[in-house]
């Protein structure tokens, strides 16, 4: 039977975990972790994530304070607010939704929130440790999707030394980091992409298979080996009739469930974990503020 990789029930598990490390925090030192969520504009999209986000900081003792913005205001508006969050003591995450509007130099605003305090792990000097760094180092900010893949992995009890890995996508956010942690995991990782060559055929090598690509049910039957785990990153909303949507991963569920040893479903996968680890990566720069 295959194992599906239960994303709300890991979440659940890690923001429990993580509400009681809060209240010791909270005893020992008067102090919770505060979340700076910075929204640029009304994209109906990042109002859900932010929504969802902000619901899940409150509910583990994490202040959220939030800042929702037009999308009129200028690039050097939204530097001087991540300057004021850099020095504001009473924050210790900074997270800015992306994408921003097509207006602003989105990885200059990222380098600008100072790397103790960035939440999504983007900036370089966390994107640095991550690459140089021996082991997932628990205290690390690291990208929280990447970060979430590899929990839900942990899960399955496997070993993942010497497993190969194919991760579908190259993006910053998600491909680039993922392959870092496998790579810590001992995997043997390759990465494809729009322009890979025999795509399938890689795919169809893979111990451990995570699509990250924005594109519906790409991955078929026949991209999967037998016995393979995958990990769904994907969220595409897709028209089932003219009034309905409905959300899909980048893998065919139904199909590639039959072949594989255990899958992550969407929703229901990745997209939980990705919130936990934001509170996780909140709640670590607290931390280290206050074991100085
Ligand atoms: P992106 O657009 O930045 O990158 C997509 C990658 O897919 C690119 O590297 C591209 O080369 C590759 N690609 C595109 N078409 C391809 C094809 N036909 N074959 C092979 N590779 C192809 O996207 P992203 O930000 O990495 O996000 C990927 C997906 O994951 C999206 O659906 C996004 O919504 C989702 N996502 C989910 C979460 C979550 O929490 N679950 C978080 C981030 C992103």
């Amino acid at each position: 039977m295959t194992y599906i990789l239960d994303g709300k029930k890991v979440a659940k598990k890690l923001k429990d975990n993580l509400k009681g490390e809060i209240e010791n925090l909270k005893n020992k030192y008067n102090r919770v972790p505060g979340l700076a969520v910075v929204q640029v504009g009304n994209v109906a999209a990042s109002s859900i994530y932010v929504n969802a986000k902000t619901k899940a900081a409150k509910e583990v003792g994490i202040n959220v304070f939030d800042h929702h913005l037009q999308d009129n205001i200028k690039q050097k508006d939204l530097i001087d607010l991540i300057e004021q969050l850099n020095y504001n003591d009473e924050v210790d995450g900074i997270l800015v939704q992306l994408p921003l509007p097509k207006t602003f130099n989105e990885q200059e605003i990222l380098d600008c929130i100072t790397p103790k305090k960035d939440a999504d792990g983007f900036h370089p000097i966390n994107v640095g440790k991550l690459s140089i760094s021996q082991k997932n180092d628990e205290n690390l900010l690291i990208p929280c999707t990447p970060f979430g893949c590899l929990l839900l992995l942990r899960e399955l009890d496997v070993s993942l030394a010497g497993k190969n890995a194919v991760i579908i996508g190259r993006s910053n956010i998600v491909g680039k980091p993922m392959a870092q942690l496998l790579l810590k995991e001992s995997c043997t990782v390759t990465i494809v992409h729009s322009k890979t060559v025999e795509i399938e055929k890689i795919c169809k090598s893979a111990d451990i298979l995570v699509a990250a690509i924005g594109k519906p049910e790409l991955v078929k039957e026949d991209w999967v080996k037998d016995g393979a785990i995958i990990i769904d990153v994907g969220i595409n909303r897709v028209q089932i009739n003219q009034q309905k949507s409905k959300i899909v991963g980048d893998v065919n569920f139904e199909e590639v469930k039959r072949k594989a040893f255990a899958i992550s479903p969407v929703p229901g996968g990745v997209g939980p974990m990705t919130i936990a680890c934001l509170l996780r990566n909140t709640f670590i720069s607290c931390k280290k503020k206050l074991l100085v």
